[in-house]
């Protein structure tokens, strides 16, 4: 599949029923999720809305513990269908993050998602547009040229607050570390708490010009 057309009522649509579109379009099967894990939106939106739907972590070797611990709590929990997709078996822990982060991300994030998503129709993200400057015109659904699939985001339009209500309404449990400063959580070496009044990212990958792993560029 080239193109695919959008109907137009999923712009102002619950992320639930995007979900719903996208099982409907592609077949449950065919639809993967990646989740960071830094909250339970998206995981409880996909798998309340499409039971059984494959939700994948992809485990760097160097998340957070408490990153860890969130995504088990949350398969026990949600009874997610949840696989973890790991780094080549020739990777193993080493310095690269300290020399070269595009590197570390392409064999530990870039590589494994290539995998993740290989073969499937469709691929479902967390990307919300108030994510920063790069995610600001993040689609609902489009055709991901560069990887050959459709590529949802069902939380585009979501905002900080949404998510808070979203979290609220279903008494979803957060991520230890978004209460002690992390409001944006990716590996451990790369992620430091925020100060009140910084921007959500600015503890990743700080004091570098980088921005994105490569998942969503
Ligand atoms: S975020 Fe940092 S530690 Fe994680 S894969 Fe990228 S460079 Fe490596």
């Amino acid at each position: 599949m080239s193109s695919i057309t959008i109907p137009s009522h999923l712009d102002a649509a619950h992320p639930a029923d995007i979900a719903r579109w996208a099982a409907e379009q592609f077949g449950v099967d065919q639809l993967v999720v990646t989740a960071s894990f830094e909250d339970a939106v998206l995981v409880h939106v996909a798998a309340t809305a499409v039971p059984g739907i494959e939700i994948v972590l992809l485990d760097t070797q160097y998340l957070f513990a408490e990153t860890q611990w969130f995504a088990q709590q949350l398969r026990q929990r949600l009874d997610l269908n949840l696989r973890v997709e790991h780094p080549a078996a020739h990777v193993v822990p080493d310095n690269l993050w300290q020399t070269d982060t595009n590197a570390c991300c392409d064999v530990r994030k870039v590589q494994p998602l290539a995998r993740a998503i290989a073969g499937k129709g469709a691929w479902i993200t967390g990307v919300r547009r108030v994510d920063g400057p790069t995610r600001a015109n993040t689609p609902i659904a489009a055709y991901d040229v560069g990887r050959g699939l459709v590529k949802v985001n069902p939380l585009a339009a979501f905002t900080d607050d949404d998510m808070a209500l979203y979290e609220s309404l279903y008494e979803l449990p957060k991520n230890p570390l978004s209460e002690r400063g992390y409001p944006s959580i990716g590996c451990w070496p790369c992620t430091r708490p925020v100060a009140p009044g910084e921007d959500k990212r600015a503890g990743r990958w700080s004091g570098s010009d980088k921005t994105e792993c490569g998942l969503h560029v």
